[in-house]
This record gives structure tokens, C-alpha cells and sequence, in this order.
């Protein structure tokens, strides 16, 4: 699958907010499945797509995203009729790149077939973590071998397959970290995302904190685990190309989060899904209503389940641009943050920034290093005029 330029991705992402049941470290827009009927649900999410075709004509679809919450929740058919329906809407003639969030217990031959059906070609596993203790203490629902088996018949059936890992758990070392990334780049995963726990407002684990239950690992001791993260991962043939993001090539990288990273448009839908589209008055972003309920009566009433929607500054634009920008390989292109902050960066901090190691510039893109990435919320920052 050919990597679309920059400025011509197009993604639409659908949140569906169930999962059977609520991670204690997750502050996503979630509800526990228990039995629903979703039939509502379902004709809302395909109504407010055609609704969010009338603002974004012309467009060219590459990449369609089902996350959530635990969309393998969904009826296959369901999935089927969204992609069908997002071809016909936005038609493409590159391929698209359909990803279906999953977690391991969800993952049976049946499911996965059923999914290859309805037109999916990209998997993401909610694996986690490879040791049983630490799955108890996220709250997940499989052990480590339904994560081994998963994964082994993910990969069989989808070969562009991309795990996710949580990492920095409390009291964990390097050496445990080491052994069990280990375990999963040896799985074959072309793609693999590893992500360091962090503890969110008002969830679970938030509380457990404030009850000194656990203690979080301090900032040194998970800046060493990044750091052994980065290494081990390139070593392994799976260099970074983001943050926190790693692909056996380019071929693997995500197009979805591309089009987040470089500022692209992606529609939002589903509860609580926020889009960003560039309309006449400008790149605005919307909000969904965060409520199952509140959503369906915003779709029945006004056409989007928009609950809000607001029009970025030029300068707000540029800092959007410069942050996400800078944390993937792409890194951002300098004329057009120059165009949008409407002045020139600041030529002084640029080539400080380029001596010391932290920062390229490459065809007229800017672009982090690794010990750049270390520090890349103080470098866009340090980059803003
Ligand atoms: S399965 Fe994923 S989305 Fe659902 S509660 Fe757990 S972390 Fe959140």
C-alpha cells in the first residue's frame, strides 16, 4: 500500500463505545456492553456519515479507522455496510486502509474471516502486556497465552497486524521490559505500538494513586524504559516512526494516524468523536455528544451527531501543525507553519536545536531526532514564535 502524500489524507474514524467491561487506566468515552440492542445506534453512525459527506465533497478516502471502546463488538455486517458506504461516499482510487480495534478474546478463526469478509485489512490487538500479573492489575480480560494465540491468528489471516503495549507499569524494571517487548517483536508483528501508562483524570486507577495503592514510576525511570524501548525495537528491525509508533517499514505505517500526525482531515464519528475538517471559514474541529443517547437525538434532530464544533485561529492551526507534526518521521513542512503562524520561526532556536542534536531539516521539513522525541513537547515550545 503506497504512502498518500501528506496533504492527501483523508481518514474517517468511527468510535464505538462499548466494551465488555471498563479498563481501571482508560479514560475513553466508554460504556459496559451488557446486552443492547445497538440497532439505533448503528442507523445514527450511517446517517451522520452521509450527513458529513454534504461538508466534504471531493474528498478521497484513505484510511477508515473502527476504535473505540471495542468495535469487534460490532455485528460484522455492520462493518461492512459503513465501509461500503464510506467508498461510495468519499471513492478513492488508492487502496484504504481499514483498521478494526480488537482485543485478544475476541480473536476466533470465525471472527476473523467474518471480518476479512466485511472488507477489514488491518488488525489492532489490545494485547497490553505478555505476563499474567501484570494483565490482572490492567483490568484486561485475556491471559498471556490468549495474547500469544491471538496474535499468532491475527497474523494469519491479516498480515498487516499491529499490536498494542502498555509499558512503565509500577515497579516494573528494564530487564522484565526487555524480556517481554522481547516476546512480542519475536511474535512478527510488522507493527507495534508501546505506550507508557499514564495515570488519567477520574479513572480507576486515578483513585488507587490518590489511595496510595501503587506508585507510578517516576519520570527518570520511565525516560530509561523509552529510551531501552527505542533500541531494542530498532535493533529488532521495528524502527520508531513516531513517538511512540514502530513498523517493520514503511509499508506498516499507520495511514490513519498519519492523517492526525500531519494534520490531515479525519471525520469523527460515533459518541464522543471528535473530527477535524477544513470548511470555508476554516479548520474547524467537531465534537460528537459524548452520550450514546444524546448522539442518536443530535443525528434524528440536526443531520451530525455534533454536539459542538469550533474554528481554529491560523495560530492555533500552526501550534496544531507543529506538535503533532513533529512526532512522526514526517516530520512538519517549515513553509507552511511559517504561512500559518504568519511570521518566520525563529532562525537562532532552529539552529541551536540542529546542533545539539535534537532537530533536522530535510527538504524543507522539519524533523526530530530520537533524543529529540525525548523532549518534543519542550521543542515545540521552543519553536513557536
Ligand atoms: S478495552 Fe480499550 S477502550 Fe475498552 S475500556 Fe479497556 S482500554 Fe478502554
Amino acid at each position: 500500500m503506497p504512502l498518500p502524500a501528506p496533504d492527501q489524507l483523508f481518514g474517517v474514524y468511527i468510535h464505538w463505545p462499548f466494551c465488555a467491561r471498563v479498563c481501571p487506566y482508560c479514560d475513553f468515552n466508554v460504556y459496559a456492553a451488557k446486552s443492547r440492542d445497538t440497532s439505533a445506534l448503528e442507523a445514527a453512525i450511517l446517517s451522520d456519515l452521509k450527513a458529513h459527506a454534504k461538508c466534504t465533497p471531493n474528498r478521497k478516502l484513505t484510511s477508515l479507522y473502527f476504535g473505540g471502546g471495542t468495535p469487534s463488538l460490532c455485528r460484522p455486517d455492520f462493518l461492512k455496510d459503513v465501509i461500503e458506504l464510506c467508498e461510495t461516499l468519499w471513492p478513492s482510487k488508492v487502496p484504504i486502509e481499514i483498521t478494526l480495534e480488537t482485543n485478544p478474546e475476541d480473536v476466533t478463526p470465525g471472527a476473523l474471516n467474518a471480518w476479512k469478509a466485511a472488507g477489514i485489512n488491518r488488525l489492532s490487538l489490545g494485547v497490553q502486556a505478555l505476563n499474567d500479573e501484570a494483565l490482572k492489575f490492567l483490568g484486561r480480560n485475556h491471559t498471556r497465552a490468549q495474547a500469544l494465540t491471538a496474535i499468532e491468528a491475527a497474523l494469519s489471516v491479516f498480515p498487516n497486524t499491529t499490536i498494542d503495549m502498555i509499558y512503565a507499569r509500577p515497579g516494573q524494571s528494564i530487564e522484565d521490559w526487555k524480556g517481554e517487548l522481547s516476546e512480542a517483536l519475536g511474535t512478527g508483528a510488522p507493527h507495534i505500538s508501546l505506550y507508557e501508562l499514564t495515570i488519567k483524570e477520574k479513572t480507576a486507577f486515578a483513585k488507587q494513586v490518590e489511595r496510595e495503592r501503587f506508585i507510578p514510576l517516576d519520570d527518570e525511570a520511565q525516560a530509561d524504559l523509552y529510551t531501552e524501548t527505542l533500541s531494542q525495537c530498532a535493533d529488532a528491525g521495528l524502527p520508531a516512526y513516531e513517538v511512540s509508533n514502530h513498523a517493520r517499514s514503511e509499508a506498516f505505517w499507520s495511514r490513519h494516524n498519519l492523517t492526525y500526525w500531519q494534520s490531515g482531515e479525519w471525520l469523527g464519528i460515533g459518541p464522543g468523536a471528535e473530527g477535524k475538517i477544513n470548511l470555508d471559514a476554516g479548520r474547524t474541529t467537531t465534537q460528537a455528544a459524548r452520550k450514546v443517547s444524546d448522539y442518536i437525538e443530535a443525528v434524528e434532530s440536526t443531520g451530525t451527531g455534533w454536539a459542538d464544533s469550533f474554528t481554529l485561529s491560523g495560530r492555533e492551526a500552526a501550534e496544531e501543525a507543529l506538535i503533532l507534526g513533529l512526532r512522526s518521521k514526517m516530520g512538519v513542512e517549515r513553509a507552511k507553519l511559517e504561512r500559518l503562524f504568519g511570521e518566520p520561526l525563529n532562525d537562532v532556536k532552529l539552529t541551536s536545536l540542529k546542533e545539539s542534536g535534537h532537530l533536522l531539516e530535510e527538504d524543507g521539513r522539519l524533523k526530530l531526532t530520537e533524543e529529540g522525541w525525548l523532549l518534543a513537547d519542550y521543542i515545540s515550545v521552543e519553536l513557536t514564535p
